[in-house]
């Protein structure tokens, strides 16, 4: 007689949701598991398909309506870094599956999914995002999954081989050092501009700067939660006096602006750029004779 926690670290073994054959193939018999749902240690998805009860609500809906949780929902559930506040429950559907009816049904469906698993795999995350949100919202959480290794090189190359031509450019161009999703959307949205841009760069004197746009311009990105302290501010503003002593320029964005208001910090990092302000002076004076 298998007792209930071990048909629970079982199921768990399988990735947190099994089917019932995969569950007797791993020793759990009808019994055991019939046990294991009357003590709660699992929970039954829908005919055939058992889970942790701890199972995430939103994977378990997914799981219900036939598939994993997928794109954008996925995305949040990895901890990825979103863009959008679509809300709604986006699916990821193997192509040969069934569209199953449950409570409060509003899903997003992808049909492009795979095996039973309660988030889909991150290839196929980062696919479906592209062609449900587009590629900004690909290429900051290529980025962001990057960064938290919730894919490694050889995930990034299955992808590469699975995208349309088009984008392909922009996997080749993501970093794996991102350090948050506003930078990955200044360097997105910069990418027309062809500006060398550095992130991440270590100033002597100053300290390490959020990116470098051509050899002198800094660009500060600050997050949602930092900076809004006065001693915040008192440290950026002694930054910035060092990095002027120094010839750089910078220029310094919060989130709402980058996020919302981009035509105005695409003006101004256009303007310095225009002036020739990236550029080191000798440059400098080349570049406006
Ligand atoms: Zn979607
Ligand atoms: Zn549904």
């Amino acid at each position: 007689m298998t007792e209930p926690h071990l048909v629970q670290r079982t199921c768990r073994d399988l990735g947190g949701v099994a089917r019932a054959a995969e569950l007797a193939a791993a020793g759990v018999g009808r019994r055991a598991l019939a046990r294991a749902l009357a003590d709660g240690a699992l929970i039954r998805l829908r005919q055939g398909i058992y889970a942790m009860p701890d199972l995430d609500p939103d994977a378990a809906a997914a799981v219900r309506h036939g598939g994993a949780l997928g794109c954008l929902s996925a995305a949040r559930a990895l901890g990825l870094w979103v863009l959008t506040d679509d809300d709604r429950l986006h699916v990821s559907m193997p192509p040969t599956g069934r569209s199953r009816e449950h409570p409060d049904c509003a899903c997003v469906l992808h049909w492009t999914g795979g095996v039973l698993r309660p988030i889909a795999s991150i290839v196929d995350v980062l696919r479906q995002v592209l062609a449900c949100a587009g590629p900004e919202e690909f290429f900051v959480c290529l980025e962001s999954a990057m960064r938290l290794k919730r894919i490694d090189a050889a995930g990034v190359a299955r992808l590469r081989a699975r995208v349309p031509s088009w984008v392909r450019p922009l996997v080749d161009d993501a970093q794996w050092d991102a350090d948050s999703g506003l930078e990955s959307l200044l360097r997105f949205r910069l990418r027309p501009y062809r500006l060398r841009i550095r992130s991440q760069v270590v100033i002597p004197t100053v300290g390490r700067v959020d990116h470098v746009i051509g050899d002198r311009l800094i660009l500060e990105a600050d997050g949602r939660e930092n900076h809004d302290g006065g001693s915040e501010r008192h440290r950026d503003l002694v930054r910035d006096a060092a990095a002027a002593a120094l010839g750089f320029d910078t220029l310094r964005f919060d989130y709402a602006q980058i996020v919302h208001d981009w035509p105005s910090v695409r003006a101004a990092i256009l303007a310095k750029v225009d002036a020739g302000l990236h550029l080191r002076c000798a440059d400098r004076r080349r570049f406006s004779a």
